[in-house]
């Protein structure tokens, strides 16, 4: 097939959180670039999965006060997002987040792309192969057919490492039983304060169920958090991913449409019981779906460097650094809960270049969870706060 004929000097594949960033980064420094997202909207995990809290925004404190950890594309989205929700930073813990709402998600990231005139966005267009010769050959599928775009340098920021499937290079992906495990985020619509003594009042009639087989064990990995707004509720059900940890695999699309389909029983049998059993959650309902489960880890790229766990636990600072990582490792290996590894006295660990440039293929960036890191370190890059910085820093990469 041949090319359409237009060379962008930027191609970025995939528009969530950190292709974002990549994208309107590249463009503000003048390169033409082309935006390629499947979905119909653009934000990644951070809207077609909903979830609701940038996290890694924030330097780690013992002290109140949330400071900011990377200036730049992800600060500008702290604050279009505040003025956005009227909602500040929270403390939980000894860390600092901040609550997003996928709707405002997606309509800020609308409004930056459409702010800039070097940004050509594809929506409903799958990347589905790669050649280059001198420039990068795109091969695009939509619903108007196939079609190829040409593009000097090319950011891989589809969370999946798609690049190293469709073209090669190196990558790998932790073994199932280790992978972070998926989960299933959900809007509901229910009248109930989440106080402490609702949460308990909820947690005592899930077991009920359980015990009297109404709802399946899957069940207790189900958490919820106010979305902020009136009567809107988040439902947060982790789950194993197959029938046994060691199933799930994040790259294969009968695993993912198991799934998919697990994940909307088992929220809908969960909701229905509550709605029918507890006076708290009378009258709930499930008001959306996601477009998609989230997935926390697949494949991820192998860098000219690689960050590591004693990194982020040490605090390591790097020369080339193009961005702070500061969220603890999160590690979510099984459904019972995260388990938070923090690094020693509140360092932040520097993110090197390196790991944003996937070894020995030219005018090829990475961004986002995919970027090149240990699966411990993963645990803690993968976040929205830190996806925009290496986004940014990638787009800055390419836009040269
Ligand atoms: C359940 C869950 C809870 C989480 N909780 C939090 C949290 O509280 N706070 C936080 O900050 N982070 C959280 N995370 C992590 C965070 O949401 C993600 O790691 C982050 O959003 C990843 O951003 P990304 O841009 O790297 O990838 P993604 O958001 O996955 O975006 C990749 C984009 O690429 C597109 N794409 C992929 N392949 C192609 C292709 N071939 N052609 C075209 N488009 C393509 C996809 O459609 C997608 O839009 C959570 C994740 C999950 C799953």
């Amino acid at each position: 097939m041949k090319p359409a004929g237009e060379t962008f000097d930027v191609a970025v594949i995939g528009g969530g959180s950190a292709g974002l960033a990549a994208a309107v980064t590249a463009a503000r420094k003048g390169a033409r670039t082309v935006l390629i997202e499947r979905h119909g909207c653009l934000g990644g995990m951070g809207t077609a999965s909903l979830v609701h809290t940038f996290c890694g925004l924030y330097l780690l404190r013992d002290e109140p006060g949330a400071v900011l950890a990377n200036p730049g594309f992800a600060s500008e989205m702290a604050e279009r997002m505040t003025a956005a929700t009227g909602l500040g930073p929270v403390r939980m813990g000894r860390v600092d987040v901040l609550p997003q709402h996928p709707v405002e998600f997606v309509r800020i990231a609308d409004e930056l792309v459409s702010a800039e005139e070097n940004i050509e966005l594809l929506l409903h267009t799958e990347v589905i192969s790669l050649s280059r010769d001198t420039d990068w050959q795109i091969q695009l599928a939509s619903r108007g057919g196939l079609r190829i775009v040409t593009a000097r340098s090319l950011v891989d920021a589809s969370g999946d490492a798609i690049v190293a499937g469709l073209f090669g290079g190196g990558a790998e992906m932790t073994a199932a039983p280790k992978l972070q495990r998926p989960a299933y985020v959900f809007g509901i619509h229910a009248p109930v304060t989440l106080d402490d003594q609702a949460r308990l009042a909820t947690a005592g009639s899930i077991v009920e169920g359980i015990r009297g087989g109404n709802l399946p064990d899957s069940v207790l990995g189900l958490a919820f958090r106010a979305s902020g707004r009136p009567g809107e509720i988040f439902g947060t059900l982790d789950l194993a991913g197959g029938e046994t940890l060691e199933s799930y695999d994040p790259l294969d699309p009968a695993c993912l449409g198991k799934l998919e389909l697990h994940g909307r029983l088992t929220a809908s049998k969960a909701i229905a019981w509550l709605a029918a059993k507890s006076d708290l959650w009378k009258g709930a309902y499930i008001s959306h779906w996601p477009v998609r489960a989230g997935v926390r880890e697949s494949r991820r790229w192998i860098g000219e460097a690689t960050l590591t766990g004693t990194d982020l636990l040490t605090g390591r600072r790097f020369p080339d650094e193009i961005a702070l990582a500061t969220w603890p490792m999160e590690f979510r290996e099984n459904t019972r809960g995260p388990k938070l590894r923090f690094p020693k006295e509140n360092k932040p660990a520097g993110i090197p270049l390196g790991c944003l440039k996937p070894a020995g293929i030219e005018r090829l960036f990475t961004a986002g969870r995919c970027i090149s890191t240990d699966h411990d370190a993963q645990a803690s890059i993968r976040v929205m706060g830190t996806c925009f910085a290496t986004g940014e820093a990638a787009g800055n990469a390419v836009a040269i």
